[in-house]
């Protein structure tokens, strides 16, 4: 995992160092590491900065058990699990805790009072994870140091938390939480304040010197997502939403690096849009909308979408680490992603259907999508429709109809945040 991070990140000098410990290590354990040391030649080729490596000082602590320590240190993350279950913060860890292993302080700054809660240990989800609890103001969650979880408190009058420890589990409680009884009847109002927390990246698929799909009458795929994924940026603006687009002209961006601008935006929801294409026999044939969520991919067809959305950015990776990166993705993101997938399919054609009953409906599917590989959040990918279908081709590049689509998907955004706090 390790190796994969390092090349998902393009960071060749880490890369290298996890590499040879894979040809170290399975060279002991009698693995065929030829692959690997293949591109291990390859990658020694590629110069890399002399820069002297400072190495993290790794924090000796003071354990006492060490039967415990061994156990746990050597899974990388473990705390599994970090939840809000009646209103009150749940902490799964993967083995028996102590309470040596949560130091608790406050802290009052600029006017907000900081309840913090460290814990000796890693969460993998750290950053994209969103709490919410009624009665307090915000809860921030930090990978704070390599092995302190950090779950902050921030409020605008002092809480008073408490936390019990059961087992493999840590709860958090309030004790002194005022009688907040919100969700009564949310005004308009209300609601597009709320949504400004909810951060939604939207990616038009292709750009400069990658065309996309291209149709009859020189219609290009980068163009038509290009304007539906504007008309999409304004539409959730207008609700509330903080929104940003990957590219907002017509300029080629690598696929991880979309991914990765998403990271760095700590998005909830990744949304890449994109028009399909067929060989010309099938023209008149194939059309429709489809939605697609990341994960390994079974159909045939989903594989066949996938290797034309897939074909930019492939080349600095070999198969083997593209099959390893897919089976370790996260099933819960796949579950989220299905959600979201599901909502805006519906919505999108619910509400295109209005005016254009014909469209056809191509369902929710999986499939290996590249540029959905590294988003930390729930992520999709829309084929807005057939730009090589004659009908379908034309109304993609019409403004009343590119309008539509984007209320839709805006709906779906609704819809998914409506049911997923
Ligand atoms: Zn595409």
């Amino acid at each position: 995992m390790d190796y994969l991070r390092a090349v998902l990140n393009n960071d060749k000098k880490s890369e290298k160092q996890h590499l040879n410990n894979l040809v170290k290590i399975g060279k002991k354990l009698n693995k065929d590491v030829s692959t690997y040391e293949k591109e291990l030649t390859k990658l020694a080729s590629i110069k890399t900065s002399t820069k002297k490596v400072v190495r993290k000082k790794t924090t000796t602590k003071n354990v006492t058990s060490k039967k415990k320590t061994t156990t746990y240190k050597n899974s990388a993350y473990n705390i599994s699990k970090v939840t809000v279950e009646e209103n009150q913060i749940i902490i799964d860890f993967k083995h028996y805790i102590k309470k040596d292993y949560i130091h608790y302080s406050e802290e009052k700054r600029g006017g907000k009072y900081y309840d913090i809660f460290d814990f000796d240990g890693r969460f993998e989800d750290a950053s994209p994870t969103k709490l919410v609890m009624n009665g307090v103001d915000r809860i921030r969650i930090t990978q704070y140091k390599y092995r302190t979880l950090r779950i902050e408190l921030i409020n605008d009058y002092n809480l008073k938390a408490i936390y019990i420890i059961s087992k493999k589990r840590v709860i958090i409680k309030i004790l002194n939480l005022k009688n907040t009884t919100k969700n009564t009847s949310k005004s308009i109002a209300d609601k597009i304040r709320q949504n400004k927390d909810k951060v939604v990246v939207i990616d038009p698929g292709h750009g400069g010197k990658d065309s996309g799909a291209i149709g009859d009458r020189k219609r290009y795929e980068k163009n038509t997502v290009l304007t539906v994924a504007k008309h999409l940026y304004y539409d959730l603006k207008k609700r509330g939403y903080t929104v940003y687009l990957t590219r907002n002209k017509d300029k080629f961006i690598e696929l991880r690096d979309r991914t990765k601008f998403a990271n760095r935006k700590n998005a909830d929801i990744f949304i890449s849009i994109h028009a399909n294409a067929v060989p010309k026999s099938q023209w008149e044939k194939a059309k429709g909308i489809e939605t697609f969520f990341l994960s390994p991919a079974r159909s045939s067809r989903a594989k066949r979408i996938a290797a034309i959305e897939n074909k930019t950015d492939m080349s600095t990776m070999n198969n083997s680490s593209q099959n390893a990166l897919l089976t370790i993705l996260n099933q819960s993101k796949i579950t989220s992603s299905q959600k979201l997938g599901i909502d805006v399919q519906q919505n999108l054609l619910y509400t295109a259907r209005k005016k254009y009953k014909d469209i056809e409906d191509g369902g929710v599917r999986e499939g290996p999508f590249w540029v959905l590989v590294g988003a930390q959040m729930p992520s999709i990918l829309i084929e807005i429709g057939y730009i090589t279908n004659s009908t379908e081709g034309r109304r993609l590049f019409e403004t009343s109809y590119q309008k539509l689509l984007a209320k839709g998907i805006a709906n779906g955004v609704d819809s998914y945040f409506a049911k997923n706090q």
